[in-house]
């Protein structure tokens, strides 16, 4: 059946559906506070790769992943050498001026940690717990008791962050056993979708009965699969109000990672569930470790959902293109740009709100560049070697010869200047 016409009277519309209602979680550094749930703006965080232990070099990465744009950022506290480093850490951000939350990651020994360790605890403005790795049997209760217990008097939030590779198996056990007493049992999948749910949950009460908080718990319950993922976050969204990070774990590398974070995470946040992402891209052999942070902020930017930098629309190029010239100029427009950023959001507030469109020819490039702030049609293949340039939907001048890109880049700051700085109020 074909229905050429309205099927109700309302108009069509676009944007995520109503954010799942959460708690707000404040994590604070100094005069910093990020807000998470609610209806704060979705946060992004990333994870060092460094070995917590060498305070300079964990300091440099995490100043690169807060100057690409880290609004709070991880690292692994596994041994006493990391967590008598982390002050250390902490110190040589605040001498670089760094004033980025730092949230420590704790496995197995955190509780030890957190007690021996009193200015790590103190210089953290927020722990991971992974309830799967807190110890075994008696222990566990106790041990993770004593790592809440920090976060209460240390005034930490805390983020339960279930994992399905390292599920407590206590309670994996007790849930196959109610399984099996169920009618109609359930398959291994659903499951394991139960076990995870229930263990944020129930840790998380856990954390309140011991007297944290209840505006101090985020809750993650990270896979690996993408269907797994929005399963378990839907499920878990239903079931309570915390705020909750979203991440699928262990995404992978290059263009199989980006792709499968940003489709588990894309249909999630258009359900409104998520209040904080990471994506966990395994970085190429000498990569750069603040791609995470790119990719997390280009899903927020694409989806509507945040602005970060000026977004550059180009076309893909096709057989009308058969030189690299407007592929070389997209690529360092966009670098350009996002290598301004930390300069001109202080600057030039408003600025990442502009557009900027590079197209390879006649056929869509006077179009597109017209609905851009800023747009340059680069000549196609046999088109008179002259590229256009539009401003505001208005064509201001023709750029020729060697130097496009350079002067195009000069009219995009020029643009900026007056557009979104104090120069603004002469025009
Ligand atoms: S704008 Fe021109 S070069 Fe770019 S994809 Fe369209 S037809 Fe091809």
């Amino acid at each position: 059946m074909i229905m050429n016409k309205p099927t109700t009277d309302a108009p069509i519309v676009s944007g995520p559906l109503t954010r799942h209602v959460t708690r707000q979680v404040a994590v604070r550094y100094q005069d910093r506070e990020i807000v998470i749930g609610g209806s704060a703006p979705v946060v992004v965080q990333s994870m060092t790769n460094t070995d917590t232990a060498d305070a300079i070099g964990t300091a440099i990465q995490v100043k690169d992943l807060a100057r690409a744009g880290s609004e709070m950022v991880r690292i692994t506290v596994n041994n006493p050498e990391a967590a008598a480093a982390v002050p250390a850490i902490r110190e040589q951000l605040d001498r670089m001026g760094v004033d980025v939350p730092l949230v420590g990651d704790f496995h197995y020994n955190g509780h030890k940690l957190l007690n021996d360790f009193p200015e790590c605890a103190k210089a953290l403005s927020k722990y991971r717990i992974n309830p799967g790795n807190v110890g075994q049997g008696a222990k566990r209760d106790t041990q993770f008791a004593q790592m809440i217990e920090a976060a209460c008097r240390y005034e930490k939030p805390v983020r339960i962050g279930v994992n399905w590779g390292s599920l407590d198996q206590a309670l994996l056990a007790r849930i196959m056993d109610e399984n099996a007493r169920r009618s109609q049992p359930w398959d291994a999948q659903a499951v394991m979708y139960e076990a995870l749910v229930t263990s944020a949950i129930e840790n998380a009460q856990r954390a309140e009965e011991l007297g944290l908080r209840g505006d101090r718990i985020i809750l993650s319950c990270k896979v690996s699969g993408v269907q797994d993922l929005i399963a378990v976050y839907r499920e878990l969204a239903r079931r309570c109000d915390y705020p909750l990070h979203l991440g699928l774990t262990e995404a992978g590398m290059g263009s199989k990672g980006i792709v499968a974070s940003t489709a588990a995470l894309a249909v999630l946040l258009q359900e409104g569930i998520g209040d904080t992402i990471r994506i966990s891209l395994t970085p190429e052999p000498g990569g750069d470790r603040t791609r995470e942070v790119v990719v997390a902020q280009e899903i927020l930017q694409t989806m509507g959902l945040r602005k970060f930098a000026p977004m550059v629309i180009a076309c893909p190029g096709c057989g009308r293109t058969t030189s690299t010239v407007f592929q070389d100029l997209a690529d360092k427009i966009q670098t350009y740009l996002r290598d301004q950023m930390p300069v001109w959001k202080k600057q030039y507030p408003g600025v990442e709100n502009m557009n900027v469109a590079v197209m390879g020819c006649i056929v869509n490039g006077p179009g597109e560049s017209k609905h851009a702030n800023i747009g340059i049609s680069l000549p196609g293949t046999g088109e008179s070697p002259a590229a256009p340039v539009f401003v505001d939907g208005e064509k201001k001048v023709t750029l020729r010869g060697e130097r496009i890109a350079e002067e195009f880049q000069a009219i995009v700051l020029d643009y900026v200047k007056t557009r979104y700085g104090k120069e603004k109020a002469a025009v």
